[in-house]
């Protein structure tokens, strides 16, 4: 019940309305710390409740507003339009019983209309690093007097390469008495090299790690010969499974168009998001989604980060991501809310030793799905070493020197398969 909370009433009508009955777990642990005042870093996915349980404290701060606006007095942070765009239709939807007025600042959006918005000063700016700055270097914006400041998917926004955008912004929040960080991962050293700066003595909060992630998702690999085998399996996917929405992620503007372009023919309602679309495709493709008119998207991780769809029950990762924490964000958009997902991710050899790797993070095994009517020759390696990675079997090389030494008629002839017929080929740089 969310009345356990110290919250505001025009806040809990708000959320009583949404129907928000239950906290989710990030919530439960969040939301008292952080209505106390408290620095808090926390470790949550995407699909977890976090948004509510950084901006209900934040409305709750602000929610007794009773003098004329003259300054702003909370700023969120995050890495993409699209998870800003989603932040403030959340902030809007719990703050409609109270005179709170939130703005939005992201890239794509045009600057002179932004600075507009500005000067009528809202208690909370939403915003992208690039672009906020890009209106406090233009004079624009004034952050002196910010109260709270949130960071959310800080990870992401450092793998984004914000990390002296995000510095140099929190430095400007000189006085703000708190400090709210969430990201879907641990992050490595750049990430606690801003908690260091930023947070003021911060309660940690892991909530839904990694290994979570199989609660309410099915992760599945199929193996593929090569990526033309890898289209006929995501067709006979979308022909034969059962889902609601799905999206099929690729590492490559090109691969994504590809894919979409051969989707279109066979007359799939599909749509395309990577970073070569304007805003407005983006906008478009994201509420076709939403509304039903499209059931399929292809992306790449950029151009889907913060995408928000209900009933999006079925991940395809065309291409295998390039880390565990990609593959959590992927396959974080299933399942949410209590909801069976399932996620696929298609194995050519090349990706095996990286999806190995990938399991090990999760300290989990895919299931091993054979799919009979699309079934390639490629199972997997002949041998796989205790870490579950492809084990050689290539002969061992005779250094330089010692072959050089010997006279070349002894030498073995390299045998033909030394190539790749194994799939122990080396990885691919994609
Ligand atoms: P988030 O992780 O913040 O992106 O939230 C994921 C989705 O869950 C959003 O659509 C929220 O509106 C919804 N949500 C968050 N908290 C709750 C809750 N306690 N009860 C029901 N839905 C929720």
């Amino acid at each position: 019940m969310f009345a356990q909370f110290d919250l505001h009433e025009r806040l809990l009508k708000a959320v009583a309305e949404l129907n928000f009955v239950e906290p989710t777990p990030v919530q439960v642990e969040a939301l008292p710390p952080a209505l106390k005042g408290r620095d808090l870093r926390v470790t949550a996915q995407t699909g977890s409740g976090k948004t509510a349980a950084f901006v209900l404290p934040i409305l709750n701060r602000l929610v007794d507003l009773t003098e004329r606006r003259t300054h702003i007095r909370a700023v969120i942070l995050l890495p993409t339009r699209e998870l800003a765009q989603q932040t403030l239709k959340e902030v809007e939807r719990f703050a409609r019983y109270t005179y709170v007025k939130a703005g939005l600042v992201t890239g794509g959006e045009d600057f002179k209309v932004q600075a507009a918005m500005l000067r009528k000063v809202p208690d909370i700016l939403i915003g992208t690093p690039g672009r906020l700055l890009e209106q406090l270097n233009a004079g624009n914006l004034e952050l002196e007097r910010v109260e709270v400041l949130a960071l959310d998917e800080a990870d992401r926004m450092l793998d984004m390469g914000f990390a002296e955008d995000v510095e140099r912004l929190c430095n400007e929040c000189a006085s703000r008495q708190q400090t709210l960080l969430f990201s879907a991962t641990t992050g490595g050293a750049a990430l606690r090299e801003i908690i260091g700066k930023v947070l003021k003595d911060p309660l940690h909060l892991m909530v839904n790690s990694v290994a979570d992630l199989s609660e309410n998702t099915r992760q599945q690999i199929i193996t593929a010969d090569h990526p033309a085998h890898k289209e006929q399996i995501v067709q006979w996917l979308l022909s034969n499974e059962t889902y609601r929405k799905a999206i099929v992620f690729t590492n490559t503007r090109a691969m994504a168009d590809r894919i979409y372009g051969h989707l279109v023919a066979m007359d799939y309602k599909v749509f395309v998001l990577h970073g070569d679309k304007d805003q407005k495709d983006r906008k478009h493709a994201i509420e076709r989604l939403k509304q039903g008119g499209a059931k399929v998207l292809v992306a790449t991780d950029v151009a889907a980060r913060g995408l928000d769809v209900d009933g999006l029950d079925l991940v395809i990762n065309f291409d295998l991501p390039h880390s565990g924490d990609e593959y959590v964000h992927r396959v974080g958009r299933t399942g949410r809310a209590g909801e069976q997902g399932l996620a696929i991710s298609l194995i050519c050899h090349t990706d095996w030793n990286r999806m190995s790797s990938i399991e090990r993070y999760l300290k989990q095994q895919f299931e091993r799905r054979v799919i009979k009517e699309v079934a390639g020759s490629y199972t997997g390696p002949k041998k796989v070493k205790a870490s579950g990675k492809a084990a050689s079997t290539k002969k061992k090389k005779t250094d330089k020197k010692g072959a050089a030494a010997k006279p070349a008629a002894k030498r073995k002839p390299a045998s033909k398969p030394l190539a790749s017929a194994d799939g122990m080929a080396p990885l691919r740089k994609r």
